[in-house]
């Protein structure tokens, strides 16, 4: 069967791979789900071409941490620290979000975040009371059509359903190289006790699942990466979150260990963890990506979150985060974070085509061809995100969703919002 042809011509092309760099003037060429070449002067025989001409086309944003089901709950918890934003979210909210309620918010959440370039995300889901509401959260995930990895989360008190990730794992999302797949997000030593924590990484073990957590010193474990290592749980496929007040030595056994790394430097300064985390995990050796987090109190783009970055790294490291590093962080670390960097986070030819485009000829990015690079961490925002292609497919096109049943899911969101806020 003939290829599907995507000809994105004469983009200002930003690739991270090994480092970000702008090329002006070039071609992407998309064959079906892949990324086929990158150069000038491409061939378009029997490609559909995307005029790039005033755009910046550049990899996708990976969202390496976030709460979809928090969508409902838009500004429920600004002003709160982390004690306020955790009794009023998984204290109050939490528990009256019903599986369809899951499902709206995680679609809407899903697709706040495609329109604002986001292409893949990890959604730790820990509003999960039944079956009933892991699938809907799936459902939702699978239905936005953009690249999701399903982050079952455990409550931190009573470790969940153990069955019901064997029936999601095996029954739903099996293979793990399709758009949608799943990993395991326990509660881990900071928050539960030893004895839950060795029962949910043997269950990942049993169930061949990567594992994401939250890390804090406490209240549990005060060295919770060390606690691992001492029963034998310390190793590689885990992301590690926040960790801001973590010390350096703990940060380093992350490294050995081959562990990964999410920090939210948005709500983590909204919520007072701690000092900002990302350049000493980079300075580690501790591949870190970035992550939205809470929408409930943080907007859902990644533009921000780069800034947040930027701007904590200027107060914590003796040399702050550059444009590069944490444009690099959004889309090639944070797939590295992921474990999957052989798959996304770059233009080289044979990845999957998860591409944006951003429009330069916007107000706001007015003149910025002098550094595009810079463009899109000082300037850019959600607006000036006019396409935007998931596995070769065009999930955006000339600033809007094209998602079906866009409408419908607005409809059920509002709906949602009205159950879980109580009116
Ligand atoms: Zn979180």
């Amino acid at each position: 069967m003939a290829k599907t042809r995507i000809l994105l011509r004469n983009g200002f092309v930003i690739d991270t791979d090994p480092e970000p760099v702008a090329r002006p003037g070039t071609d992407v060429l998309i064959e079906d789900d892949r990324i086929a070449a990158v150069g000038t002067g491409l061939s378009a025989d029997g490609a559909v071409v995307i005029d790039a001409t005033d755009r910046i086309v550049l990899p996708g944003f990976v969202d390496t941490h976030r709460h979809l089901w928090e969508t409902a709950v838009r500004a429920g918890a600004a002003d709160l620290d982390l004690a306020g934003y955790i009794g009023v979210m998984l204290g109050q909210y939490g528990p009256r979000f019903r599986p369809q309620d899951v499902y709206a918010a995680t679609l809407a959440g899903a697709l706040e975040a495609m329109d604002a370039g986001v292409t893949t995300l990890i959604d730790y889901s820990h509003a999960l009371h039944t079956p009933q509401h892991a699938d809907a959260a799936v459902d939702a995930l699978q239905a936005a059509r953009l690249r999701a990895v399903f982050g079952y989360g455990l409550p931190f008190v009573g470790g969940g359903d153990p069955d019901d990730v064997r029936r999601v794992r095996i029954g739903r999302l099996a293979d793990d190289e399709a758009l949608v797949t799943m990993v395991l997000a326990p509660a881990g030593p900071s928050f539960t006790a030893i004895d839950q924590v060795m029962t949910d990484w043997h269950l990942a073990d049993e169930l061949g699942l990567r594992l994401t957590i939250h890390v804090s010193a406490g209240p549990v474990a005060i060295r919770p990466i060390s606690t691992l290592r001492e029963h034998g749980l310390l190793r590689e496929k885990t992301l590690y979150v926040h960790g801001n007040s973590l010390d350096d030595e703990e940060l380093k056994l992350i490294a050995e260990s081959g562990g990964t790394a999410s920090v939210t430097p948005a709500s983590e300064a909204q919520m007072r963890v701690g000092a900002p985390v990302a350049g000493r995990l980079r300075r580690a050796g501790v591949p870190t990506g970035l992550g939205v987090d809470a929408v409930a109190s943080l907007p859902g783009d990644m533009f921000s979150v780069m800034r947040a970055a930027v701007l904590a790294s200027q107060i914590a490291d003796q040399t702050p985060l550059t444009s590069a590093d944490v444009l690099k962080m959004a889309t090639l670390d944070g797939a590295a974070a992921l474990g999957l960097a052989d798959r996304i986070g770059s233009l080289r030819p044979g990845k999957q085509a998860d591409i944006i485009l951003l429009r330069l000829d916007d107000l706001n990015m007015l003149t910025a061809e002098r550094d595009p690079i810079a463009a899109v961490t000082t300037a850019a925002n959600p607006g000036n995100v006019d396409t935007v292609l998931v596995a070769g497919r065009v999930v955006k096109a000339a600033g809007r969703l094209v998602h079906g049943d866009l409408a419908e899911a607005i409809h059920a969101l509002r709906a949602t919002a009205s159950v879980v806020n109580g009116r």
